[in-house]
């Protein structure tokens, strides 16, 4: 079934559909915003979950209301709105759950759109909007939001296996080399796969799904990943001996903060895209510190951390000699009966000379803060990229999916930062933050001869949050 798509008199429509978590809204949401921009009619399609925290917690829809042809549009994402919908919650679900529903639900408003959409961008990870618009003859680009290296690891995990390199024989074997992901032979050591390619089962249902959405993303009208030809342009030609249509479009964030600051001025306040309330009172806190003093602690949107872990960590920065900015967001501490939550009620009362702890923090403009001296990350691709383009050295890690080789590609490719992969324990923590941020430790190429000479196409400009005129406010 064909609609009529002449669109010789109107702007394409396209419609950009994201999986509903947190760090691949916010790259589609940046893509969509970039396209409406450009003048193209936009529809983004959002789970009703997501979409109602959007507008509860950064009054979204307000913000797009400028664009004349941006319209918001909701679909389930398969689950009761109540469900928690914490931890690494849709890989377990997704298939069984999630994945008939959205299908059905995509389809609907495909076919109820008007105009008709001219092209889906859909995220890689939902291949099943490829059969949808093979069936509906519409035009599909698939935007993996995770990084090239790690896309190109999950692409090459059969050859992988069928070589005989997994699974992986016991921590002894850790260190051992993978020999064949073409192109990253020389560093990529079994313990920087994906964590789920530590079980021994290979036939695992999730090694499985995975491979199977990355294939797929392949036989899309084109693939585009949100990264810059000057950081991943060796893995991008790996990939394109498999597809020949892969765009670099990124890195996405830096590109909009540019188009919008060229518009509005650089003090243009930006629209945050995320799911939970943004402490902006960590920026007055970084007001008061020296330049480059304080480091920022963050593990991105999904990643859970045990109350002893979170106490080896608040320990090392403790007796650092450094100021920390630590972000716990809500129910991310695993603990008995609640043990989680008061444990962090604690640290925040015993931080209060050495550093500042918040729920949720705008993260672009806390890396671009002159304060900021380094980054102990998770590796999220966001937020590495937000790191890379903010010139800011990061600790690494990383936790799970793509965070591993992101870490790996930082510490030994980049070599802007330090990995602290496997390992947390308070002493270690200490001594890499002493590093980054006494020593300064020397990185082979530093972190802001990368932002400035590896990026310097997007010709990016730092963000601001409105902070002179609100910090007025505070004053007066
Ligand atoms: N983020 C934020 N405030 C926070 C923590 C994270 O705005 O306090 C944003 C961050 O800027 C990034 C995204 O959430 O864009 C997290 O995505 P990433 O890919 O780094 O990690 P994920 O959450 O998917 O693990």
């Amino acid at each position: 079934m064909e609609q009529d798509r002449s669109s010789q008199s109107r702007p394409p429509h396209v419609l950009v559909f994201p999986l509903p978590i947190q760090g691949h809204i916010n790259s589609m949401i940046k893509l969509a915003e970039l396209l409406a921009i450009a003048g193209f009619k936009l529809t983004f399609l959002n789970s009703h979950h997501n979409h109602e925290r959007l507008v509860k917690f950064n009054n979204i829809a307000a913000h797009f209301e400028r664009y004349s042809g941006f319209q918001f549009k909701t679909i389930t994402d398969g689950l009761p709105l109540d469900h928690p919908r914490s931890g690494n919650w849709f890989l377990d679900m997704f298939e069984d759950t999630m994945e008939p529903k959205m299908k059905e639900s995509l389809r609907e408003v495909l076919v109820n759109s008007s105009p008709p959409v001219d092209c889906i961008i859909g995220d890689g990870f939902l291949g099943f909007a490829l059969e949808v618009a093979k069936e509906l003859g519409i035009p599909i680009i698939f935007f993996r939001t995770s990084s090239p290296c790690c896309f190109w690891v999950y692409y090459s995990i059969p050859d992988i296996i069928q070589a005989g390199e997994l699974p992986i024989n016991g921590s002894e074997d850790m260190d051992r080399l993978i020999t064949t992901v073409p192109g990253m032979e020389t560093y990529l050591r079994c313990r920087d796969l994906p964590t789920f390619c530590r079980k021994l089962d290979i036939e695992d249902s999730i090694i499985k799904l995975v491979v199977k959405q990355t294939r797929k993303s392949l036989q899309a009208d084109a693939l585009i990943l949100n990264t810059a030809e000057e950081l991943d342009g060796p893995i991008l030609s790996q990939i394109r001996t498999k597809c020949p249509r892969v765009y670099a479009v990124g890195p996405l964030h830096a590109q909009l903060n540019t188009r919008l600051n060229a518009k509005h001025g650089e003090s243009y306040d930006h629209i945050s895209n995320t799911l939970w309330e943004v402490d902006k009172s960590c920026i007055f806190w970084l007001n008061k510190q020296p330049n480059r003093s304080v480091i920022y602690v963050s593990f991105g949107s999904i990643t859970s951390t045990s109350r002893e872990q979170l106490l080896e960590l608040w320990y090392g920065l403790l007796n650092s000699k450094t100021k920390f900015l630590l972000l716990v967001r809500p129910n991310s501490v695993i603990g008995k009966d609640g043990e989680g939550e008061d444990v962090v009620m604690e640290l925040m009362e015993r931080s209060k000379d050495r550093g500042y702890i918040v729920n949720w923090a705008p993260q672009e403009a806390v890396l671009n803060h002159p304060a900021i001296g380094g980054f102990f990350t998770h590796n999220g691709w966001n937020s590495t990229l937000e790191s890379v383009v903010a010139g800011v050295p990061m600790i690494c890690w990383p936790q799970f999916a793509d965070q591993h080789v992101n870490c790996r590609v930082v510490s030994e490719v980049w070599k802007i930062g330090l990995d602290m992969k496997d390992v947390c324990d308070s002493k270690i923590v200490e001594k890499m933050v002493n590093d980054v941020m006494v020593d300064r430790k020397e990185f082979a190429k530093s972190a802001s001869e990368i932002a400035k000479e590896e990026i310097k196409m997007v010709q990016w400009r730092p963000i601001h949050l409105k902070r002179s005129r609100a910090e007025t406010r505070a004053r007066r």
